[in-house]
Protein backbone atom coordinates (compact mmCIF):
# COMPACT_ATOMS: atom_id res chain seq x y z
CA UNK A 1 0.00 0.00 0.00
CA UNK A 2 1.38 3.35 -1.41
CA UNK A 3 1.84 6.34 1.90
CA UNK A 4 -0.73 8.58 1.40
CA UNK A 5 -0.92 12.16 1.28
CA UNK A 6 -2.49 12.90 4.76
CA UNK A 7 -4.37 16.09 5.32
CA UNK A 8 -6.04 14.74 8.80
CA UNK A 9 -7.13 17.25 11.34
CA UNK A 10 -5.77 15.06 13.83
CA UNK A 11 -4.51 12.33 14.68
CA UNK A 12 -2.71 14.49 11.68
CA UNK A 13 0.41 13.73 9.86
CA UNK A 14 3.98 13.34 11.53
CA UNK A 15 6.99 13.64 9.41
CA UNK A 16 8.66 10.61 7.94
CA UNK A 17 12.18 10.87 10.22
CA UNK A 18 9.83 11.02 13.80
CA UNK A 19 7.69 8.03 12.60
CA UNK A 20 11.06 6.41 11.84
CA UNK A 21 12.77 6.92 14.92
CA UNK A 22 9.63 5.84 16.98
CA UNK A 23 9.11 2.70 15.03
CA UNK A 24 12.65 2.20 15.91
CA UNK A 25 12.26 3.00 19.40
CA UNK A 26 9.23 0.39 19.47
CA UNK A 27 12.02 -2.30 18.60
CA UNK A 28 14.97 -1.50 21.03
CA UNK A 29 15.01 1.83 22.45
CA UNK A 30 18.43 3.23 22.59
CA UNK A 31 20.98 0.64 24.49
CA UNK A 32 18.55 -0.39 27.13
CA UNK A 33 18.06 -3.73 25.40
CA UNK A 34 13.96 -2.75 26.24
CA UNK A 35 11.33 -1.56 23.51
CA UNK A 36 10.43 1.94 24.14
CA UNK A 37 7.28 0.24 25.37
CA UNK A 38 8.43 -1.92 28.10
CA UNK A 39 10.30 1.37 29.51
CA UNK A 40 9.60 2.00 33.17
CA UNK A 41 7.90 5.37 33.89
CA UNK A 42 10.47 5.83 36.65
CA UNK A 43 13.38 4.56 35.00
CA UNK A 44 16.72 7.24 34.19
CA UNK A 45 15.77 6.84 30.30
CA UNK A 46 12.28 7.96 30.50
CA UNK A 47 13.33 10.82 33.28
CA UNK A 48 15.71 12.03 30.73
CA UNK A 49 13.01 11.65 27.99
CA UNK A 50 10.96 14.16 30.25
CA UNK A 51 13.85 16.82 31.03
CA UNK A 52 14.93 16.89 27.35
CA UNK A 53 11.57 17.72 26.65
CA UNK A 54 10.76 20.23 28.97
CA UNK A 55 14.09 22.21 27.75
CA UNK A 56 12.98 21.88 24.46
CA UNK A 57 9.61 23.04 24.79
CA UNK A 58 11.34 26.24 26.93
CA UNK A 59 13.62 26.92 24.35
CA UNK A 60 11.09 26.73 21.79
CA UNK A 61 8.58 29.12 23.56
CA UNK A 62 11.21 31.75 24.48
CA UNK A 63 10.26 31.08 28.26
CA UNK A 64 12.33 30.88 31.46
CA UNK A 65 11.94 29.26 34.76
CA UNK A 66 8.85 31.11 35.76
CA UNK A 67 7.03 28.48 34.01
CA UNK A 68 6.30 24.51 34.78
CA UNK A 69 6.27 22.23 31.38
CA UNK A 70 3.90 18.65 31.83
CA UNK A 71 3.03 16.37 30.40
CA UNK A 72 -1.35 15.03 30.51
CA UNK A 73 -3.40 12.17 29.67
CA UNK A 74 -6.49 12.96 28.28
CA UNK A 75 -5.95 15.28 25.73
CA UNK A 76 -7.43 18.06 25.08
CA UNK A 77 -10.77 18.01 26.56
CA UNK A 78 -8.95 16.92 29.76
CA UNK A 79 -7.74 20.34 30.23
CA UNK A 80 -11.10 22.13 29.32
CA UNK A 81 -12.09 20.35 32.98
CA UNK A 82 -8.45 20.95 34.68
CA UNK A 83 -8.60 24.77 33.86
CA UNK A 84 -12.03 25.11 35.87
CA UNK A 85 -11.89 22.59 38.56
CA UNK A 86 -8.27 24.81 39.27
CA UNK A 87 -9.46 28.02 39.03
CA UNK A 88 -12.74 29.09 38.55
CA UNK A 89 -14.54 29.11 42.06
CA UNK A 90 -18.38 27.90 42.90
CA UNK A 91 -19.26 31.86 43.47
CA UNK A 92 -16.86 33.86 40.72
CA UNK A 93 -16.69 34.19 36.89
CA UNK A 94 -14.54 33.19 33.79
CA UNK A 95 -14.24 34.90 31.03
CA UNK A 96 -14.22 33.19 27.74
CA UNK A 97 -13.53 33.85 23.96
CA UNK A 98 -16.27 31.76 21.86
CA UNK A 99 -14.36 31.61 18.32
CA UNK A 100 -15.42 28.08 17.36
CA UNK A 101 -16.45 24.87 18.47
CA UNK A 102 -13.54 23.48 20.36
CA UNK A 103 -13.59 27.49 22.85
CA UNK A 104 -17.60 26.80 22.79
CA UNK A 105 -16.92 22.97 24.53
CA UNK A 106 -14.63 24.70 26.58
CA UNK A 107 -16.43 27.02 27.92
CA UNK A 108 -19.86 24.36 28.65
CA UNK A 109 -17.37 22.45 30.55
CA UNK A 110 -16.71 25.11 32.62
CA UNK A 111 -20.38 25.69 33.39
CA UNK A 112 -20.20 22.89 35.61
CA UNK A 113 -17.86 24.64 38.28
CA UNK A 114 -18.95 28.23 38.09
CA UNK A 115 -20.15 31.14 36.16
CA UNK A 116 -19.02 31.93 32.72
CA UNK A 117 -19.09 34.90 30.56
CA UNK A 118 -18.80 34.82 27.19
CA UNK A 119 -17.13 38.00 26.22
CA UNK A 120 -17.10 37.79 22.32
CA UNK A 121 -18.60 35.27 19.80
CA UNK A 122 -19.17 34.25 16.12
CA UNK A 123 -21.37 31.69 16.58
CA UNK A 124 -24.40 33.72 14.82
CA UNK A 125 -22.11 34.10 11.81
CA UNK A 126 -21.06 30.36 11.82
CA UNK A 127 -17.58 31.12 12.84
CA UNK A 128 -16.77 32.75 9.44
CA UNK A 129 -14.44 35.29 10.98
CA UNK A 130 -13.16 35.46 14.84
CA UNK A 131 -14.93 37.85 17.10
CA UNK A 132 -14.71 40.71 17.98
CA UNK A 133 -11.84 41.29 20.66
CA UNK A 134 -13.38 42.58 24.17
CA UNK A 135 -13.29 45.99 24.50
CA UNK A 136 -13.51 46.28 28.42
CA UNK A 137 -12.70 43.20 30.26
CA UNK A 138 -14.33 43.05 33.86
CA UNK A 139 -11.23 42.40 36.05
CA UNK A 140 -13.13 40.25 38.40
CA UNK A 141 -12.87 37.38 36.11
CA UNK A 142 -10.96 34.66 37.56
CA UNK A 143 -9.01 34.57 33.82
CA UNK A 144 -9.59 34.45 30.43
CA UNK A 145 -10.00 31.27 28.08
CA UNK A 146 -9.39 31.74 24.16
CA UNK A 147 -8.32 29.12 20.95
CA UNK A 148 -5.87 30.43 18.99
CA UNK A 149 -6.85 28.43 16.30
CA UNK A 150 -10.27 26.97 15.21
CA UNK A 151 -9.48 23.58 14.02
CA UNK A 152 -13.08 22.98 12.24
CA UNK A 153 -13.70 26.47 11.26
CA UNK A 154 -10.59 27.40 10.11
CA UNK A 155 -9.82 30.82 11.83
CA UNK A 156 -6.46 32.05 13.69
CA UNK A 157 -5.19 34.29 15.86
CA UNK A 158 -2.21 36.05 14.32
CA UNK A 159 -2.12 38.52 17.02
CA UNK A 160 -3.25 38.47 20.30
CA UNK A 161 -4.05 41.57 22.53
CA UNK A 162 -2.34 42.28 25.49
CA UNK A 163 -4.37 42.15 28.79
CA UNK A 164 -3.91 42.08 32.32
CA UNK A 165 -5.86 39.09 33.23
CA UNK A 166 -4.23 35.75 33.85
CA UNK A 167 -4.48 34.62 30.01
CA UNK A 168 -5.35 31.02 29.22
CA UNK A 169 -5.14 29.11 25.85
CA UNK A 170 -6.02 26.27 23.85
CA UNK A 171 -3.50 25.99 20.93
CA UNK A 172 -3.93 22.74 20.34
CA UNK A 173 -3.80 22.77 16.50
CA UNK A 174 -1.43 25.84 15.72
CA UNK A 175 1.86 25.62 18.76
CA UNK A 176 4.79 26.55 16.76
CA UNK A 177 3.59 27.17 13.83
CA UNK A 178 4.05 30.68 13.72
CA UNK A 179 5.84 33.23 16.02
CA UNK A 180 4.08 33.82 19.00
CA UNK A 181 5.08 35.90 22.31
CA UNK A 182 3.83 32.86 24.71
CA UNK A 183 4.96 35.03 27.69
CA UNK A 184 1.75 36.87 27.39
CA UNK A 185 -0.14 33.46 28.36
CA UNK A 186 -0.40 32.38 32.20
CA UNK A 187 -1.47 28.64 30.95
CA UNK A 188 -1.31 27.29 27.45
CA UNK A 189 -1.87 23.86 26.06
CA UNK A 190 -2.23 21.62 23.01
CA UNK A 191 -3.62 18.32 22.32
CA UNK A 192 -0.27 16.63 20.77
CA UNK A 193 -2.08 14.80 17.84
CA UNK A 194 -1.83 18.03 15.76
CA UNK A 195 1.57 19.75 15.83
CA UNK A 196 3.05 17.81 18.44
CA UNK A 197 2.98 13.57 18.27
CA UNK A 198 0.16 11.41 19.15
CA UNK A 199 -3.38 11.37 20.61
CA UNK A 200 -4.00 10.98 24.25
CA UNK A 201 -1.48 13.56 25.06
CA UNK A 202 -1.23 16.80 26.12
CA UNK A 203 1.46 19.69 26.85
CA UNK A 204 0.37 21.92 29.03
CA UNK A 205 2.61 24.97 30.11
CA UNK A 206 1.85 27.20 33.44
CA UNK A 207 3.11 30.07 34.99
CA UNK A 208 4.42 29.03 38.61
CA UNK A 209 2.67 32.30 40.05
CA UNK A 210 -0.59 30.93 38.73
CA UNK A 211 -0.41 27.30 40.65
CA UNK A 212 -0.73 29.36 44.27
CA UNK A 213 -4.15 30.55 42.85
CA UNK A 214 -5.73 26.79 42.87
CA UNK A 215 -9.19 27.09 44.29
CA UNK A 216 -10.19 24.09 45.27
CA UNK A 217 -9.05 20.92 46.75
CA UNK A 218 -8.85 18.14 43.98
CA UNK A 219 -7.11 14.65 43.44
CA UNK A 220 -3.91 15.03 42.85
CA UNK A 221 -4.35 14.02 38.97
CA UNK A 222 -6.21 16.52 38.75
CA UNK A 223 -4.62 19.29 40.40
CA UNK A 224 -2.18 20.95 38.55
CA UNK A 225 0.40 21.77 41.77
CA UNK A 226 0.75 18.14 42.61
CA UNK A 227 1.63 17.13 38.41
CA UNK A 228 4.68 19.34 38.81
CA UNK A 229 5.39 18.37 42.19
CA UNK A 230 5.49 14.74 40.81
CA UNK A 231 7.58 15.78 37.37
CA UNK A 232 4.10 14.08 35.27
CA UNK A 233 4.86 11.25 36.87
CA UNK A 234 1.99 10.75 39.23
CA UNK A 235 0.46 7.96 37.37
CA UNK A 236 2.08 5.63 34.76
CA UNK A 237 2.94 7.85 32.24
CA UNK A 238 2.05 7.85 28.58
CA UNK A 239 6.01 6.71 27.84
CA UNK A 240 5.85 6.15 24.08
CA UNK A 241 3.66 9.22 23.52
CA UNK A 242 6.13 11.59 25.28
CA UNK A 243 8.76 10.19 23.04
CA UNK A 244 7.04 10.51 20.12
CA UNK A 245 6.49 14.35 21.18
CA UNK A 246 10.09 14.71 22.03
CA UNK A 247 11.08 13.11 18.47
CA UNK A 248 8.88 16.38 17.48
CA UNK A 249 10.47 18.85 19.47
CA UNK A 250 13.69 18.01 18.47
CA UNK A 251 12.11 18.00 14.67
CA UNK A 252 11.25 21.41 15.02
CA UNK A 253 13.88 22.74 16.72
CA UNK A 254 15.78 21.75 13.67
CA UNK A 255 13.91 22.78 11.24
CA UNK A 256 13.61 26.28 13.19
CA UNK A 257 10.33 28.11 13.93
CA UNK A 258 11.19 30.65 11.34
CA UNK A 259 11.77 27.89 8.59
CA UNK A 260 8.18 26.99 10.03
CA UNK A 261 6.14 29.59 10.13
CA UNK A 262 7.65 30.45 6.35
CA UNK A 263 6.76 26.81 4.90
CA UNK A 264 3.20 26.96 6.63
CA UNK A 265 2.43 31.03 5.11
CA UNK A 266 3.50 29.74 1.50
CA UNK A 267 1.23 26.42 1.87
CA UNK A 268 -1.50 28.63 2.85
CA UNK A 269 -0.51 31.21 0.56
CA UNK A 270 -0.84 28.08 -2.23
CA UNK A 271 -3.85 26.35 -1.50
CA UNK A 272 -5.73 29.80 -0.62
CA UNK A 273 -5.43 31.24 -3.25
CA UNK A 274 -6.26 28.01 -5.57
CA UNK A 275 -9.59 28.33 -3.64
CA UNK A 276 -10.20 32.16 -4.64
CA UNK A 277 -9.55 31.93 -8.44
CA UNK A 278 -11.84 28.84 -8.67
CA UNK A 279 -15.41 28.90 -10.18
CA UNK A 280 -16.04 26.00 -8.01
CA UNK A 281 -15.10 25.99 -4.82
CA UNK A 282 -15.92 28.77 -1.92
CA UNK A 283 -13.93 29.61 1.12
CA UNK A 284 -15.80 29.38 4.38
CA UNK A 285 -13.57 32.53 5.86
CA UNK A 286 -13.48 34.95 3.71
CA UNK A 287 -11.77 37.58 5.57
CA UNK A 288 -7.73 37.26 4.55
CA UNK A 289 -6.36 38.10 8.04
CA UNK A 290 -8.45 35.73 10.34
CA UNK A 291 -7.54 32.60 7.88
CA UNK A 292 -5.96 29.85 9.33
CA UNK A 293 -2.44 28.51 8.34
CA UNK A 294 -3.06 25.72 9.83
CA UNK A 295 -6.92 24.59 8.29
CA UNK A 296 -8.35 25.65 5.58
CA UNK A 297 -12.40 25.09 5.37
CA UNK A 298 -14.08 25.60 2.29
CA UNK A 299 -17.27 24.26 0.06
CA UNK A 300 -18.14 23.40 -3.35
CA UNK A 301 -20.40 25.11 -5.69
CA UNK A 302 -23.33 21.57 -5.87
CA UNK A 303 -23.33 18.85 -3.45
CA UNK A 304 -22.36 16.55 -7.22
CA UNK A 305 -18.70 18.74 -7.59
CA UNK A 306 -17.98 17.93 -4.05
CA UNK A 307 -18.19 14.39 -4.52
CA UNK A 308 -16.32 14.61 -7.57
CA UNK A 309 -13.79 16.11 -6.02
CA UNK A 310 -13.77 14.18 -2.92
CA UNK A 311 -13.27 11.20 -5.42
CA UNK A 312 -10.66 12.47 -6.85
CA UNK A 313 -8.48 13.47 -4.15
CA UNK A 314 -9.11 9.43 -3.17
CA UNK A 315 -8.01 8.49 -6.64
CA UNK A 316 -4.71 10.47 -6.35
CA UNK A 317 -4.21 9.09 -3.20
CA UNK A 318 -4.94 11.70 -1.26
CA UNK A 319 -6.55 11.69 2.51
CA UNK A 320 -8.00 13.22 5.03
CA UNK A 321 -9.97 16.69 2.97
CA UNK A 322 -13.32 16.17 3.96
CA UNK A 323 -14.91 18.71 6.54
CA UNK A 324 -16.19 18.07 9.84
CA UNK A 325 -19.48 17.10 10.55
CA UNK A 326 -20.54 20.30 12.09
CA UNK A 327 -19.86 22.38 8.89
CA UNK A 328 -19.58 19.63 5.74
CA UNK A 329 -17.57 20.94 2.47
CA UNK A 330 -13.74 20.42 2.58
CA UNK A 331 -11.35 20.52 5.58
CA UNK A 332 -7.03 20.91 4.49
CA UNK A 333 -4.74 20.53 7.03
CA UNK A 334 -1.65 21.78 6.66
CA UNK A 335 0.22 21.37 10.26
CA UNK A 336 4.16 21.86 10.47
CA UNK A 337 4.35 18.24 9.21
CA UNK A 338 2.84 18.39 5.64
CA UNK A 339 5.15 19.50 3.36
CA UNK A 340 5.11 22.17 0.25
CA UNK A 341 5.17 19.75 -1.75
CA UNK A 342 1.94 17.90 -0.88
CA UNK A 343 0.22 21.33 -0.53
CA UNK A 344 1.28 22.13 -4.08
CA UNK A 345 -0.38 18.75 -5.42
CA UNK A 346 -3.58 19.55 -3.85
CA UNK A 347 -3.88 23.34 -5.29
CA UNK A 348 -3.04 21.89 -8.49
CA UNK A 349 -5.56 19.90 -8.37
CA UNK A 350 -8.16 22.39 -6.67
CA UNK A 351 -6.70 24.66 -10.09
CA UNK A 352 -7.92 21.88 -12.58
CA UNK A 353 -11.21 21.10 -11.10
CA UNK A 354 -13.84 22.49 -13.20
CA UNK A 355 -16.76 20.05 -11.90
C1 LIG B 1 -8.17 18.70 18.49
C2 LIG B 1 -8.53 19.80 19.39
C3 LIG B 1 -9.01 19.58 20.70
C4 LIG B 1 -9.43 18.21 21.19
O1 LIG B 1 -8.47 17.41 21.65
P1 LIG B 1 -8.81 15.96 22.23
O2 LIG B 1 -7.45 15.44 22.51
O3 LIG B 1 -9.56 15.20 21.18
O4 LIG B 1 -9.65 16.15 23.45
C5 LIG B 1 -9.21 20.66 21.50
N1 LIG B 1 -9.00 21.92 21.06
C6 LIG B 1 -8.58 22.16 19.80
C7 LIG B 1 -8.37 23.58 19.35
C8 LIG B 1 -8.34 21.12 18.92
O5 LIG B 1 -7.93 21.36 17.67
Amino acid sequence: MQTKINFNAGPAALPPEVLHDASKAVRKYANTGLSILELPHRGKEFLDIVEESKSLVKELCGIGDAYDVLWLQGGGRMQFCMIPMNFLPQNGSAGYIDSGHWAEEALEYATHYGDVQILASSKQDRYCHLPEWPGNIPDQLAYLHMTTNNTIYGTQYHHVPKTSMPLVADMSSDIFSLARDYSQYSLFYAAAQKNLGTAGLALVVIQKDLQDKIVRSLPPMLDYKAQVKENSILNTANVFGVYTSLLMLRWTKDKGLEAIEKGNRKKAHLLYTAIDNSPVFTAHVQYKAHRSLMNATFTANTPENEAAFLHLCDKNNIAGVKGHRSIGGFRVSMYNSVSVADVEFLAGLIEGFRG
